[in-house]
């Protein structure tokens, strides 16, 4: 039985406790979370779950575990693997429970003191968090716990979740998550570690994905897993259960799971973004595998915007479901008329534009011997600065192709999303400033069409949207925001802020 619930070991280097500023503007972190509870190995499992949503987070991970009667932790920057697979650290990880999470930040403030879990020690014992989302109103809190006198030690706007813990009055662990969740406002999954438990939590909108799993076990019934993907139950070998729901919190401890739901029930707003980009496609996303969507949609694209063509090419990786459906719809060969370079990391992640324009230079080129001559409907998933299409056109063009049309398996990306997915300030984003015609103009494209709303939402959900009561969050394509953007709304918060960091 667990007796001494000590800080994790070994104490990794914590930068000096400061208070500042979210990492930029708004802050936004893409991120993995992944959780096993009962389990030999649990460090190793979660890192081998961790390395499956790698996807989700590129930036850092980290992995708290405990093995009965402490906690221990180990965050790094980099890829899953360049900390994990090493055996002595996944050593140092022991215990039958552990929690992992994957990082995506933008630029700016990539520190360790940022790399999560998060971990506490609390009157009632240690407590680790991993969140994947993000806060609305995470610097209006911050403020005001500062107020109080917490003292921050990170800049990621889920700290706030552990000084809201902290100061609750209320008794149990569950009880206190529970008054920190209904202070805060916005996108999380949430997989926690106690001495007692492993908790998993989805905000009422179910904005961002969690799934529960369970392990195999020859003798009995094996332990559990939360992650944000089911790519992450299938390479540690774990059945699907179920998603947690919306509003859902689920407490794992050796009795089973049980389910709370503090809040009125009320209609999810997954994010649809995830069915067109994020997610694996491989995961089973919501009920729905995604590269089946992904393939709906590309098909639903080519009924919407047929254009004759000689060849159908995806822009790799992201945009090959969509082409496969685009092709078999248009009734066009699909062919790799571009070719990717696994080892360099995604061009989004690249510090500053120039950089970026290397990035894809350095990821994707032209095979020559298929587009030359040809009239190509070149296929991606979206539309951002505009920066990948630009240059895969350009490469396209120098490769010989007589044609180039652009076909967008999600509508004009025109706002940024706060809840979780990393997107630029909307003046940077191409559709926010201009029409299909000037993009197609700025990308130097034969011609763009971009998938309607109402097609995306057939081709994900089988219906078109409801305008009164969107059945997802497609913020970034219509600007309709379903949770308030809090800090956003009020500017005052931010310059209070600055100064307070800077005093
Ligand atoms: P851009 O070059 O800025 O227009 O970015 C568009 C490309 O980035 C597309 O090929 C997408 O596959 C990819 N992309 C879109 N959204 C994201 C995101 N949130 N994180 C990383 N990559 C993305």
């Amino acid at each position: 039985m667990p007796t001494d619930r000590r800080s994790p070991e070994p104490r990794e280097p914590v930068e000096p406790a400061a208070f500042a500023p979210a990492d930029d503007d708004h802050p936004r972190e893409e991120c993995g979370v992944f959780g096993v509870w009962a389990a030999a190995d649990a460090a190793a499992l979660t890192a081998l779950g961790l390395h499956a949503l790698q996807h989700r987070g590129q930036e850092a991970a980290g992995i708290v575990s405990f093995d009965g009667e402490r906690f221990h932790s180990h965050r790094a920057l980099g890829l899953v693997g360049d900390t994990f697979s090493d055996a002595r650290v996944i050593a140092s990880l022991p215990g039958r429970a552990a929690i992992g999470h994957n990082r995506y930040a933008t630029t700016g403030d990539t520190v360790l003191r940022n790399v999560q879990p998060l971990y506490a020690d609390f009157e009632f014992g240690g407590f680790a968090v991993g969140h994947n989302g993000n806060l609305t109103n995470a610097t209006q809190l911050r403020r005001a716990l500062v107020r109080r006198g917490c003292l921050f030690q990170s800049t990621t706007d889920s700290e706030v979740f552990v000084h809201l813990i902290a100061i609750s009055l209320y008794s149990t662990v569950v009880d206190r998550l529970i008054d920190a969740l209904k202070q805060v406002q916005g996108a999380y999954s949430l997989v926690a570690l106690t001495a007692e438990a492993m908790i998993g939590v989805r905000d009422p909108f179910g904005v961002r994905p969690l799934i529960l799993g369970r392990l195999p076990s020859p003798a009995k019934e094996g332990g559990w897993v939360l992650a944000s993907e089911t790519c992450a139950l299938d390479i540690v070998g774990a059945s699907f259960v179920r998603d947690v729901e919306p509003g859902e919190i689920v407490v794992i401890d050796d009795n089973g799971v049980r389910s709370i739901k503090p809040w009125a029930k009320q209609a999810s707003r997954f994010c649809i973004f995830e069915f067109i980009y994020f997610s694996r496609p491989d995961s089973v996303v919501e009920g729905t595998p995604v590269y089946e969507v992904r393939k709906r949609i590309g098909a639903e694209l080519a009924r919407e915007s047929h254009v004759p063509a000689d060849l159908v090419v995806p822009v790799p990786d992201s945009g090959v479901p969509a082409a496969i459906g685009y092709a078999a719809e248009a009734g066009l060969p699909f062919e790799l008329g571009i070719i990717r370079n696994h080892y360099v990391g995604r061009t989004f992640i690249e510090p500053t534009d120039s950089i970026r324009h290397l990035g894809v230079k350095l990821k994707h080129s032209a095979n020559r011997s298929l587009i030359a001559g040809k009239r190509v409907v070149l296929v991606d998933d979206s539309i951002v600065r505009g920066t990948t299409s630009r240059k895969i056109v350009e490469m396209v063009r120098a490769a010989g192709a007589a044609e180039v049309h652009m076909r967008i398996s999600s509508p004009p990306t025109t706002h940024s999303c706060f809840y979780g997915i990393d997107t630029p300030e909307r003046d940077k984003l191409l559709a926010a400033r201009n029409d299909v015609a000037a993009m197609a103009r700025i990308i130097g494209v034969d011609s763009l069409a971009f998938i309607s709303i109402d097609g995306l939402y057939c081709a994900v959900a089988g219906v078109a949207r409801d305008p009164a009561r969107p059945q997802f969050c497609d913020a970034c394509f219509t600007g309709d925001y379903p949770i308030p953007l809090v800090d956003l709304a009020s500017p005052a918060n931010d310059r209070q802020l600055s100064l307070l960091a800077e005093g």
